[in-house]
């Protein structure tokens, strides 16, 4: 057994917090979004964020990410306060991997530029030593072949999985993921789901926003319901998805039935 499944197995609580947010706080204009968000990712541990849209999960992946300022609240990378407003938000991200819904790949760039670009400009990491790198992981999902391409030359799900590829290739403490496959053509999200399984079975830690119940089931190893920028309820996929105990839980459950 490798240490992250040794790890996931004796429960997630014994495990050290990796990401941490407390009463997190965060408005557009009059409009309330996060109104006190609490949360701990322990290390090696999956958490799925589902919810309605508009519910928030978006921000609330974003202001982890610091991709967007909080109006109250706090929030920890290791042991680290991220939400200090003299906290260099540059070499925070870069211990953070983040991966959208769409766009994830600068057009101009070949998808071997694309992936190296974070460990070379940000992490100073030789040229060579990055390619090297990306080019095992790219040919680890069947996109070594691909590397001097263009991101238009691929499909969705391939772009997605070079999204993830461009975001792991630093070796992050954290992965962010948001909706990564609801852009994409049904018969393209299983390539990306079985990627993000992977990654997960070998240890990652991961918060992902996801409108696919059944991955979030057999992947995550908690799940976070969110509703109008609130956590109603939170617990092992099995128990949310058979038993859900918040109203907000079951409305929004009832739709994928
Ligand atoms: P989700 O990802 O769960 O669909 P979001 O976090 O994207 O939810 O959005 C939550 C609410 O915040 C929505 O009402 C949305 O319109 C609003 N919102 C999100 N981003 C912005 C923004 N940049 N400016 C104004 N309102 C925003
Ligand atoms: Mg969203």
């Amino acid at each position: 057994m490798s240490e992250a499944e040794t790890l996931r197995t004796e429960g997630a609580a014994t495990a050290a917090p990796v990401l941490r947010a407390e009463e997190v706080w965060k408005a557009f204009g009059e409009r309330e979004v996060l109104r006190g968000i609490s949360l701990t990712l322990a290390r090696h541990e999956v958490v799925a964020l589902i919810g309605a849209s508009g519910s928030g999960k978006s921000t609330l992946l974003r202001c982890l990410g610091l991709l967007e300022p909080i109006d109250d609240g706090r929030m920890w990378l290791d042991d680290r306060d991220i939400s200090d407003p003299r906290v260099d938000a540059n070499r925070v991200r870069a211990r953070l991997g983040a991966v959208f819904q769409s766009y994830n790949l600068f057009p101009h760039l070949s998808v071997l530029d694309n992936v190296t670009l974070a460990s070379r400009v940000v992490h100073r990491m030789p040229k060579r030593d990055a390619e090297a790198r990306a080019l095992a992981l790219l040919d680890r999902i069947g996109l070594a072949g691909f590397a001097k391409a263009h991101p238009d030359r691929l499909s969705g799900g391939q772009q997605q999985r070079a999204a993830i590829v461009r975001a792991i290739v630093t070796d992050p403490e954290v992965l962010l993921l948001d909706e990564i496959t609801s852009a994409l053509d049904p018969e393209l999200v299983g390539e990306v789901l079985d990627l993000v399984r992977s990654l997960a079975d070998g240890g990652a830690t991961i918060l992902m926003a996801t409108h696919e119940m059944a991955f979030a089931r057999d992947v995550a190893d908690r799940v976070v319901v969110l509703d109008d920028g609130v956590i109603v309820e939170e617990g092992a996929p099995a128990r949310v998805f058979a038993d859900p105990r918040h109203p907000r839980t079951r409305a929004f459950l009832a739709r994928f039935t």
